[in-house]
């Protein structure tokens, strides 16, 4: 069921030998293939129907397009970019779109896969997709980026709406890309239907259709998980020494909102370099925050000791938080963790090999599908409140949040005691269970 929209050539899905995780050579196989792997291993464990396992081993469909911009010298450059939409029986395609150089097919298939899981893991009514477009946006002026956004939009079409594909931000887009791809989707209909535009994407600014809370959405989800793995192991989130990677949206929320409730803030680490706090008393994470959006990262942070990407690895703490890029957590990097917990915020943290060593050393996993699930959540708020001319308060966000995630934490906990499984394993086999259900219940056409 692949599909081109313009003139990018797909490539096609490889079906490996599915290799034990111990065996295999190489500690980063394609990323597709892991989450492939992933859910696998999960639907053996729970003895998921072979059918539903067939149909989440392939995206439902594939959109790749070549575009042009003219930059701001007049030049005209071509972009390539996709979406990607994994599977809708639960609800419309939903997943972020990337603005990254290292942006491929692969990575895209991926993370649209685990949208499809996080969906259904948490029990909201939409599928998995993801879009991308390879491009490194610091490269380009304000106005490049919003010509480029605008030319992706209309390129993808009604391969996008309201009701089918709703995009919104992940690594490199923000809330004004959101606001970009209403204005321009809207472009695109009659004057009559323009008002249903605004469910187009997720994450707009608030002044824009947006919804409270959205922008500290994931940060959040991240830490209310936190607070329910404390409250397992009996302590207090006070209590509790942290280290985060990537201090971009996801990361300097966690770190702002953990720093609220009186958690200590050891080390920092993004593109630019690692920090580390001279004093148990931790890094202020607020002064951070700003310090990252005036120079562009934690390097040169005023009062931290500047310490190697290895050192921040080797931080003692309670929990890490990685809130960067995929393949973080590798075999050599888990061995050097010194913490109790990882919480992950990122998309696709750990390597295969990475989880294995975690596992092996005792160190406890909020799986990124169940960590990093506040955004989407949050997202599905705002497309609610987009179609019943709703505006919810902050508190009411908040609360429906916490109240989702913890019932989603219970699940992958039951499931993870029930059989025995490490909560990766528990995560995907509550969701794959999910769907299961609804296949079982609506069959297949024809
Ligand atoms: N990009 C975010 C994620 O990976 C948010 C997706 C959304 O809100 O649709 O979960």
């Amino acid at each position: 069921m692949s599909r081109t929209n313009g003139t990018a050539t797909l490539e096609p899905i490889k079906t490996a030998p599915i290799a034990p995780a111990s065996l295999r050579s190489t500690d980063q196989p394609r990323l597709f293939q892991r989450v492939r792997e992933q859910m696998d291993r999960a639907a053996e464990a729970v003895g998921l129907a072979p059918e539903v396992r067939k149909i989440l081993s392939s995206p439902a469909c594939e959109v790749g397009v070549n575009f042009p911009v003219r930059m701001d010298d007049g030049r005209i450059e071509m972009f390539s970019g996709y979406r990607v939409q994994h599977n809708n029986v639960l609800g419309p395609f939903k997943g972020g779109i990337r603005y990254h150089p290292d942006v491929s097919l692969d990575e895209v298939r991926a993370l649209a896969a685990w949208m499809t899981i996080k969906c259904a893991l948490v029990d909201i009514p939409f599928g998995g997709g993801k879009g991308g477009v390879q491009v490194d946006p610091a490269t380009l002026s304000r106005r490049e980026v919003e010509r480029m956004t605008r030319r992706f939009v209309y390129a993808l079409g009604a391969n996008i709406g309201p009701g089918y594909d709703v995009p919104a931000p992940d690594v490199g887009t923000d809330a004004r890309t959101m606001a970009w791809i209403v204005d321009t989707y809207a472009a695109t209909l009659p004057p009559q239907e323009r008002y249903r535009a605004l469910s187009v994407v997720t994450g707009k600014p608030v002044s824009a259709g947006g919804s409270v809370g959205r922008e500290k959405a994931t940060g959040q989800g991240v830490v209310d998980l936190i607070e329910c793995w404390a409250q397992d192991q009996r302590c207090k989130v006070a209590d509790l020494s942290y280290t985060v990677q990537g201090f971009g949206k996801v990361g300097s929320w966690a770190a702002r909102i953990l720093k609220d409730k009186g958690a200590k803030l050891l080390a920092a680490q993004d593109v630019t370099g690692a920090i580390r706090s001279y004093t148990a008393e931790g890094l202020d994470a607020d002064a951070l925050a700003e310090h990252v959006k005036t120079t562009g990262g934690v390097a040169g942070f005023p009062g931290a000791q500047a310490i190697s990407r290895e050192a921040f690895f080797e931080v003692q703490a309670d929990v890490f938080v990685p809130a960067a890029l995929e393949n973080q957590v590798t075999g050599e990097t888990a061995r050097l963790l010194k913490v109790r917990l990882v919480a992950e915020g990122a998309n696709g943290p750990t390597t295969s090999e990475g989880d294995i060593v975690l596992r092996e050393r005792g160190i406890a996993v909020l799986p990124d599908v169940l960590c990093n699930a506040g955004g989407v959540i949050v997202s599905y708020f705002e497309w609610l409140q987009n179609r019943g001319g709703a505006a919810w308060s902050a508190a009411e966000v908040d609360q429906r949040l916490r109240e989702i995630l913890e019932r989603a934490y219970a699940r992958v906990k039951e499931m993870a005691a029930d059989k025995s499984l490490g909560w990766r394993d528990a995560a995907y086999a509550v969701a794959l269970r999910r769907i299961e259900q609804v296949y079982a219940e609506r069959g297949i056409f024809p």
